[in-house]
């Protein structure tokens, strides 16, 4: 009989030599899972749906009911979404008034052996939502922290707005004062990746008038609102279409995408020329005729032409 080992005394160099020893190897497999159980167990940030309860993944429902506890910024909310799911596991409160407070004892829970879920109310954990103290105090006590990616309220938003995709700034929130707000969209305004921000139907129609004030209001962007509910609503145009579009009072959850800044003006204005002539003409001749006008090289002309919003 092999003997039985304490593992829970074992460092982790221990560890491997054991499961590396033949004589050990029948003990080792019947015990991995005590064996991993036992070792400082795993946060996993796990991301939940947006709107529609039908996106959470078969892994985010399977590290739920498996978990020892669940993290979770709004234990009401998330034991709804459990109870629709059908699992029965503790909750914790972990929202950004307590999270500071409550690090330490997580840590202490994860340390003997408590497999953990953090979620929040809406998406991906993290993402202008609670737990980077948490992941952080994780990752100074070795702690493994592994994914369970999802939805994201950015990501849905820029895969469908048209706009250039290699590059993105996410810049969250913006600040609630005007002054604020203006200082914050100046150090944003010659961003030439794409743009992405969150913001509430309340302040969106404000940040829409102040950012035309910095941007001008013939940057292009989209809005998303209520990305995969009910009301999925998504308005392409300016910035100054957009504001009409929405009107003053909008309701529901709102995803900006704003385009980033053309380089220089030469760029803005191939870039101005292109736009109208693709949304008429054929590729060919909308460069051709592009080249023409502004006296550019065919091929400079064409390059752009492959990055426009108008492919
Ligand atoms: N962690 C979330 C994520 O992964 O996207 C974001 C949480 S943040 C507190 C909430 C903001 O995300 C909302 O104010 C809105 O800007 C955006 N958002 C969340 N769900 C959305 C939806 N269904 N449609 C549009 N925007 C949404």
């Amino acid at each position: 009989m092999p003997q039985k080992l304490n593992y829970t005394e074992l460092t982790s160099d221990q560890l491997s030599e054991e499961i590396d020893s033949p004589d050990q190897e029948v003990a080792c497999i019947g015990v991995t899972r005590e064996l991993i159980m036992h070792t400082p167990a795993t946060l996993y940030i796990v991301a939940t749906p947006i709107g529609n309860l039908n996106d959470i993944s078969a892994r985010a429902l399977t590290t739920l009911r498996q978990v020892d506890l669940i993290a979770a910024e709004d234990t009401r909310h998330t034991g709804r979404l459990l109870q629709q799911a059908g699992i029965r596991r503790p909750l914790i409160a972990l929202h950004e008034h307590n999270e500071r407070h409550r690090v330490q004892s997580l840590i202490e829970r994860l340390r003997a052996g408590t497999d953990i879920a953090l979620v929040s109310d809406a998406g991906t954990p993290l993402i202008s939502d609670p737990g980077y103290p948490l992941v952080r105090a994780c990752h100074a006590a070795a702690i493994p922290v592994v994914p369970i990616p999802g939805p994201c309220a950015l990501v849905t938003a820029l895969s469908v707005s048209g706009l250039p995709t290699d590059a993105f700034y996410f810049a969250g929130f913006p600040p609630h004062k005007q002054s604020a707000r203006r200082t914050w969209l100046d150090t944003l305004c010659q961003q030439t990746a794409t743009l992405i921000l969150y913001e509430s139907n309340h302040r969106i129609s404000a940040t829409l008038t102040d950012m035309q004030a910095v941007f001008g209001s013939e940057r292009r962007a989209m809005c998303a609102r209520e990305l995969t509910k009910t009301f999925e609503t998504l308005l392409h145009g300016t910035l100054q279409e957009i504001q009409a579009g929405l009107g003053p009072q909008p309701k529901g959850e709102i995803v900006l995408v704003v385009a980033g800044a053309t380089a220089d003006p030469e760029t803005a204005e191939l870039v101005r020329y292109l736009d109208i002539l693709l949304a008429e003409l054929p590729r060919k001749q909308a460069v051709a005729l592009t080249a023409r006008l502004l006296q550019l090289p065919k091929n400079q002309v064409y390059q752009q032409a492959l990055g426009s919003r108008s492919f």
